[in-house]
């Protein structure tokens, strides 16, 4: 679906809100760094997606995400309620419309953490909005590594999500931005510098035509 996401070029506000869209096969620390992400950056809000998937013992239903039925995704989606949904492991995952058009008309940043295909979507509605990071883990046994040692899923579960780490790696070449996460410290940082260089952006920055011509009518 593609629904649009309109951004004020309001006076006031110095700069447009960017859309910050983070994936990774699971296990490569995405969850992690979101979390020190949203910690470290007060201003920057997370996008709660509604989801089908049951509850693990460690997650908080509103915080980490909307736990729904089947039968309200659909009625939702349907609705066009959702900015993009997708099919992950089995079950269904989706942003919630509303909460984004908020935040981006009040100049605000926001955080995604969703798959490739979720991402793609969001590309067609707002490409020049957003900013993609894609999570690489520096190998395939350390991926199968913190997935066991995560033990927050059945074994089934895990090997699961092993067999679709790689499809979802597969499409790491249409993000923006790659880290590989062989460091969590190293990748934190390296995440926080793509959000501070993407917000000096002067497509993003409001005003500054105005501000610069100000500065050149000043006399010396
Ligand atoms: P998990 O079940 O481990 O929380 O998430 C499984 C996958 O679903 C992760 O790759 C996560 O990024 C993705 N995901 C979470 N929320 C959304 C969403 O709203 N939309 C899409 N497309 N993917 C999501």
């Amino acid at each position: 679906m593609t629904a649009k996401i309109h951004q004020p070029m309001t006076a006031g506000i110095d700069r447009r809100g960017l859309m910050l869209v983070m994936s990774s096969p699971s296990g490569a620390g995405k969850s992690t760094l979101a979390r020190n992400l949203l910690r470290d950056q007060p201003e920057l809000s997370l996008s709660v997606s509604i989801t089908t998937r049951e509850r693990r013992g460690s997650e908080i239903d509103g915080k980490d995400y909307h736990f729904i039925s089947q039968r309200d995704f659909e009625i939702m989606r349907d609705n066009g309620g959702l900015l993009e949904w997708a099919e992950v492991h089995g079950n269904y995952y989706g942003t919630p419309l509303e909460p984004v058009q908020k935040a981006m008309s009040e100049g605000r940043d926001m955080l995604f953490d969703i798959d490739w295909q979720g991402a793609l979507q969001m590309f067609d509605t707002a490409r020049a909005d957003i900013v993609s990071i894609f999570i690489l883990p520096p190998s395939m046994s350390e991926l199968e590594s913190r997935l066991v040692r995560r033990a927050e899923d059945a074994s089934e579960v895990i090997a699961k999500r092993l067999k679709n780490s790689r499809t979802e790696m597969e499409h790491w070449s249409e993000y923006d931005y790659i880290i590989i996460n062989d460091d969590l410290d190293k990748s934190f940082l390296e995440v926080k510098s793509i959000l501070n260089a993407e917000r000096l952006r002067k497509d993003r920055r409001i005003g500054l035509h105005e501000f610069v011509a100000d500065l050149l009518d000043q006399e010396i």
